[in-house]
């Protein structure tokens, strides 16, 4: 019996991540390498699916800013299966620094519009220095360094996809600076030199207290940054690697505690938006950004 295919997902312990492992292994009949940088967290949420009758799910510590802990698990999945064929970047952080108990139920989001949530959300929060600086390393360096890592055993899969868990807060519209929106857009001449030049600009902007002045997004800013870098790497490894499909999908706005739960949209339907991108047909779009599933400019 030829192998089925094999995905890898990070931060598969809960929320989206979770539900996209559960999706793939259910429905899209693949073998599914749930990891979590929590041993103990991964572990059991592997266990839960195994309940739910899905056999084919394995677990793998994974920190995505831990080099010796990608090493770890790029030659567990050499050893083990020899090939990788799906991998969904879905870890991230909120890069904002929270009280300590911030209690929520669904029932205090009712007749709030979108932006009234975010708006609460950004009231939960504030964002430092170190939340910022935190924010980018997960979430774009993290994320990048698991994709250099893994791009071997991608390579070698007949039909290998990247799918980048990306935001609505990762479009260019949140980059006023028009200079550096043109910059990012231009994938053709962009480099990844570049991009981290620009993504550094932005950190020393932050600690001088100059993003505004100098054109980046003002809340939510390293988290928007990172998805926009995100993004823009997204676009250079497609045109890149033109035998695979690597793309970035926004899930929509979710219940998970990444925003408190003041999402509309449940883990189901927020997954069921990236398993599409991951599972779409052979030679489907590549260096696109999917909006909930249907793909949208950037
Ligand atoms: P959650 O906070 O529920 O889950 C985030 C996951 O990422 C957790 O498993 C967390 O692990 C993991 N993680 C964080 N840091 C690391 C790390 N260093 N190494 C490995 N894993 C890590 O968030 P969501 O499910 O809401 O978000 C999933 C993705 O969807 C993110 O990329 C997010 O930006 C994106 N997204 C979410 C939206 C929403 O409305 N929810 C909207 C748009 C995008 P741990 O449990 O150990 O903290």
């Amino acid at each position: 019996k030829a192998l089925a295919r094999v995905a890898m997902v990070t931060g598969g312990n809960k929320g989206i991540g979770l539900e996209v492992c559960r999706q793939l292994a259910s429905d899209g009949g693949v073998t599914v390498v749930l990891t979590a940088r929590d041993e103990t967290r991964g572990t059991e949420a592997v266990d839960k699916l195994r309940r739910m009758g899905l056999s084919d799910v394995v677990f793998h510590q994974l920190d995505v800013t831990d080099a010796s802990s990608v090493a770890r698990l790029a030659d567990f999945l050499e050893t083990r299966f020899g090939k990788l064929d799906i991998l969904v970047n879905n870890a991230a952080i909120g890069a904002m620094e929270y009280a300590p108990v911030v209690d929520t139920n669904e029932e205090q989001f009712v007749g709030m519009d979108g932006q009234q949530r975010i708006e609460w959300m950004n009231k939960q929060g504030q964002e430092t220095y170190d939340t910022a600086n935190n924010g980018v390393q997960t979430n774009f360096y993290g994320t990048r360094h698991v994709i250099q890592a893994l791009l071997p055993i991608l390579l070698s899969s007949p039909d290998g996809r990247i799918v980048n868990v990306s935001s609505q807060f990762g479009l260019l519209r949140f980059v006023s600076n028009e200079d550096v929106k043109k910059e990012l857009d231009d994938v053709h001449s962009l480099t990844e030199e570049r991009l981290d030049e620009l993504l550094d600009k932005f950190l020393k902007d932050f600690e001088a207290g100059t993003l505004e002045a100098h054109g980046w997004p003002t809340t939510f800013a390293a988290y928007k940054m990172a998805k926009v870098a995100m993004n823009a790497y997204t676009r250079i490894l497609a045109r890149r690697h033109p035998s695979l499909r690597v793309n970035c999908a926004h899930p929509g706005y979710v219940k998970t505690d990444m925003t408190m739960n003041s999402g509309f949209l449940t883990t189901e339907v927020g997954g069921r938006n990236i398993v599409t991108v991951a599972l779409q047909p052979y030679c489907g779009p590549t260096g696109a950004f999917f909006d909930e599933g249907k793909e949208a400019p950037f």
